[in-house]
């Protein structure tokens, strides 16, 4: 950039300047940002929104209309200036020339062998064509015209088919199509993290699946979540730009603005900047939000809560997780706290909580209780779904423990609906195959236990629809 600039100010750039011969249907692509000049019989083409931005370097002592010599933009050359020769090869093969911004194609046709061309013009591109050669026709939506050599044509996107017929050599201009943006959603839970990718119409179009890792410092562990992240956008050929951003969801208490998770008491996560973390790998930005909150969301834009405005999700696994939806919206309540449902106390001076606190509706409805409970009146160490279908298979102890179960999980319920008045309940996930067994009690003590009982709105209780999916692709949706 020095001698760059020094050669400007002593008039010498010349002669380090890059000089490639050419011969008679040679094309070059020069990238923007190339310093370029040409010589005798030689065409340019520039393929370019209409813009009169020139950086003149040199202007070879030449004046301007009014006899002084022309400006030169030296400084803001400087900055913009590729100092990379260009070389002569046929890197954007088949192509003429093909870069972020368009396409160009070469047409050729000899008027014999050769003489028609037939295309059709979609609604992603228009045509620009350039006839640097030759003489003929070009019909396009009903129109037909004669062409000859330096007339160019533009043929607006979605005009339809198209035919050039005569003798030619043309530039052929089209915008590339590119893939359809997508978003990164990423579920963070106590054991596994998913990462998926998620197009416009919140479809999970793949994901990984990876485990939490809390044995390392969590900016490693985010630093890595961001690489995968990026092995998701390559496997699909997709580039980083066409990566709206990234939105995680995190247990725990988050600051959604600053991107930081404040503190995880499953996970031990304390004032980790994970927009930070991430976005140092993965240059897009990256949003966090409550993991339970995000399953809600999740549901609420492609879930069992598409019509549903007011809506509350429990989100059963090591812990509970309550995401409250008024209006549409994340209730978060004031500060970072949000809302810590799954704390509510449901039995006084209970069983003792992750949080500290004793009789939490975590320490009953959360698999880690359901578990335990097992474990007390049968001794033996229980997986939930053994637990469930044990009971339904007649067990009279585990039928016990499974009815407590759930009498505990609805009082959680039915408090979380006198607080909110929702539309809807749902429920996600680790739940027993037949879901009627836990809907069915749980709607039953709504209508009984909700205070007005059917003098006031009872809420709807559903199973959540998009499954272990709701956390990513809710995450997703806050991009
Ligand atoms: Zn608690």
């Amino acid at each position: 950039q020095e001698e760059f600039a020094r050669r400007i100010e002593q008039n010498n750039l010349l002669e380090v300047l890059n000089a490639v011969p050419v011969h008679k249907g040679d094309i070059l692509f020069i990238e923007s940002g190339t310093l370029h000049a040409i010589g005798k019989n030689i065409l340019i083409a520039e393929i370019q929104q209409n813009s009169n931005v020139t950086y003149r370097v040199y202007d070879y002592g030449r004046v301007g209309k009014d006899g002084k010599q022309r400006d030169l933009h030296i400084e803001k050359a400087l900055a913009v200036t590729r100092r990379v020769p260009i070389i002569k090869d046929n890197s954007s093969y088949p192509h003429v020339a093909d870069c972020d911004y368009f396409t160009v194609d070469k047409l050729n046709l000899d008027g014999s062998f050769m003489k028609k061309m037939e295309g059709t013009v979609t609604k992603e591109s228009f045509v620009s064509i350039l006839f640097m050669e030759g003489e003929g026709t070009i019909s396009n939506d009903g129109e037909t015209l004669s062409f000859k050599k330096g007339d160019s044509f533009f043929l607006a996107a979605g005009s339809g088919s198209y035919v050039v017929e005569g003798k030619c050599d043309a530039l052929v201009t089209t915008i590339r199509e590119k893939a359809a943006p997508v978003r990164i959603g990423i579920d963070i839970r106590g054991s596994k993290t998913r990462i998926g990718l998620v197009d416009f119409q919140y479809q999970l179009l793949d994901e990984i699946e990876t485990e939490t890792k809390t044995d390392i410092p969590a900016e490693e562990f985010f630093a890595n979540i961001g690489r995968q992240a990026l092995d998701l956008l390559e496997k699909h050929s997709i580039g980083v730009d066409q990566c709206v951003g990234i939105g995680v969801g995190v247990p725990g208490t988050i600051d959604r603005k600053g991107g930081i998770v404040r503190y995880s008491n499953n996970i031990g996560w304390n004032r980790v900047n994970v927009a930070e973390a991430i976005s140092k790998v993965i240059p897009v930005p990256v949003v966090i939000g409550n993991d339970a909150d995000c399953a809600a969301l999740g549901e609420s834009v492609a879930g069992v809560g598409k019509d549903y405005q007011d809506m509350v999700m429990l989100r059963i696994g090591t812990g509970v997780g309550v995401g409250v939806l008024l209006d549409g919206d994340i209730f978060g309540g004031r500060g970072f706290g949000g809302s810590e449902l799954g704390h509510m106390v449901i039995v006084d001076g209970g069983e003792l909580c992750t949080c500290g606190r004793r009789g939490c509706l975590e320490a009953y409805a959360s698999i880690a209780g359901l578990k335990r409970e097992a474990m007390r009146a049968a001794s033996i160490e229980m997986s939930a779904q053994q637990i469930y279908s044990q009971s339904k298979a007649g067990d009279m102890v585990m039928r016990r423990v499974v009815d407590t179960y759930i009498h505990r999980l609805g009082t959680g319920v039915v408090n979380v609906a006198n607080g909110f008045r929702p539309q809807l309940v749902i429920l996600g996930g680790e739940l027993p195959e037949d879901q009627e067994t836990v809907l069915g009690p749980i709607r039953e003590m709504l209508q009984k236990e909700c205070f007005g009982r059917e003098h006031g709105d009872v809420p709807e209780i559903a199973v959540s629809a998009l499954g272990k999916n709701a956390g990513v692709i809710g995450a997703a949706s806050m991009v």
